[in-house]
């Protein structure tokens, strides 16, 4: 195949394609807003799913990488009634299939496993057009431009690429999640530390939560969960930290202290994630020389599937490519023939589990999810 590939966007569904072309000796390019692989803290840890993230790593030839990265212990889970009751409780005995890493580190072992020159960091896409004949040009924010006769966004939620398929764009699920951080918590936030226990934990109530989780080290990272408007948080002045941090620990007044500890011991500011989705079962029509992968493909509220589901499009991808490599629309139909129904039920999933975590029955609807009593069809 003498076309290189011209990915958007070195998230981790872009970084595993690159590598999974790599691996079949098919060239590509990323092009990364991003000025370099620091310029952002990568956010807290990731469970990688034995039946989409792992296979990914597999195809792209980095298991053994990612099982050097693997936080041992970190897959026990606790489930907490709002006055601090245990209501669940189960170890990590490392057979659960989803073991836990931090997203920094993953996204480095991708990144070190690419030809120097791969990732052109600092190149935001600004503007995409269709020049004929299944060929793309890219004009980036610098003014540089590329053409390609193969595109991929994996430009994440509000992808520049997508237009060109389709003019679907994410609105707001009604839920967002405030996250803080609590360092060295064994000795000095040693109530909240027993709290969280080992892995995760989920303190829930109808509309609202607190999910925390252990990381390296002795760091709890912890998303505050509350179903309200964007309004409502227009309403909360984030730009003071104390202010913000007052407002948030109010719509919890009551709950344990351990608890509550969460939010109001940050060492950092709270800052707001307000969760955003494309519409369920999202899809497009084939459009030659250009497809999406990742939350550019499908975003959708949060189940611990996100990035999981990028690395097995970009690996899906790759493969798909490598299988056809003289005919690019035969890949993508076959990539895309699989991807749609694939989101589309992982799209009803993260509903379901959306409405288990913060719906009139959390948090029991949680406990029977995990207990596999669920009787949801
Ligand atoms: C609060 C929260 C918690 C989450 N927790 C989990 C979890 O526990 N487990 C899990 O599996 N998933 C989780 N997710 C979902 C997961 O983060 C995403 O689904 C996943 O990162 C998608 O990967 P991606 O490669 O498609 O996109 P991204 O990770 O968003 O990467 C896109 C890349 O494209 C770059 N980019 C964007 N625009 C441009 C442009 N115009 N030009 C060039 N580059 C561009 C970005 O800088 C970025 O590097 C969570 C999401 C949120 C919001």
């Amino acid at each position: 195949m003498t076309t290189a590939v011209t990915i958007i966007g070195a998230g981790l569904g872009g970084l595993t394609l690159a590598r999974v072309l790599h691996v079949h000796g098919i060239p590509a390019t990323v092009y990364e807003a991003e000025p370099s692989p620091t310029a952002r803290p990568q956010g807290g840890m990731l469970d990688i799913h034995d039946h989409n993230g792992q296979p990914a790593l597999r195809a792209a030839g980095l298991i053994e990488e990612f099982r050097g990265l693997v936080l041992e212990g970190r897959e026990a889970t606790r489930v907490l009634a709002p006055d601090g009751t245990v209501l669940f409780d189960e170890p990590d005995d490392g057979t659960r299939g989803r073991p836990e890493v931090q997203r920094g580190a993953l996204r480095q072992i991708l990144l070190d496993s690419l030809p120097a020159g791969t990732v052109r960091w600092g190149h935001k896409a600004s503007g995409v057009r269709a020049l004929g004949d299944g060929r793309h040009q890219v004009t980036f924010a610098d003014g540089t431009s590329v053409a390609t006769g193969l595109l991929v966004g994996a430009d994440g939620a509000w992808s520049r690429v997508r237009p060109l398929v389709c003019d679907a764009s994410p609105e707001y699920v009604g839920l967002s999640f405030i996250e803080t951080y609590l360092y060295d918590a064994d000795s000095r936030h040693p109530a909240a530390a027993k709290a969280v226990g080992g892995g995760a934990l989920f303190a829930l109530a109808p509309g609202k939560g607190i999910q925390a989780h252990r990381e390296s080290g002795e760091t709890l990272h912890t998303y505050v969960a509350l179903r309200k408007s964007q309004d409502w948080f227009a309403g909360v002045d984030f730009t003071d930290p104390a202010v913000a941090t007052a407002r948030i620990a109010r719509e919890f007044d009551g709950w344990a202290p351990e608890l509550t500890a969460l939010i109001t011991d940050g060492d950092t500011a709270p800052v707001l994630r307000p969760i955003h989705a494309l519409p369920s079962g999202h899809r497009w029509n084939r459009v030659p020389g250009v497809t999406l992968l990742g939350d550019a493909a499908h975003l959708m509220p949060p189940s611990g599937e996100g990035a999981n589901l990028a690395m097995y499009d970009g690996a899906e991808l790759g493969k798909a490519v490598a299988a056809h490599p003289d005919d690019i629309e035969a890949a993508l139909t076959a990539y895309e023939q699989a991807l749609f129904p694939r989101s589309a039920e992982a799209f009803t999933h993260a509903v379901r589990v959306n409405e288990f975590c913060f719906g009139d029955n959390a948090p029991h609807s949680l406990i029977d999810m995990l207990t596999g009593h669920d009787q949801t069809p």
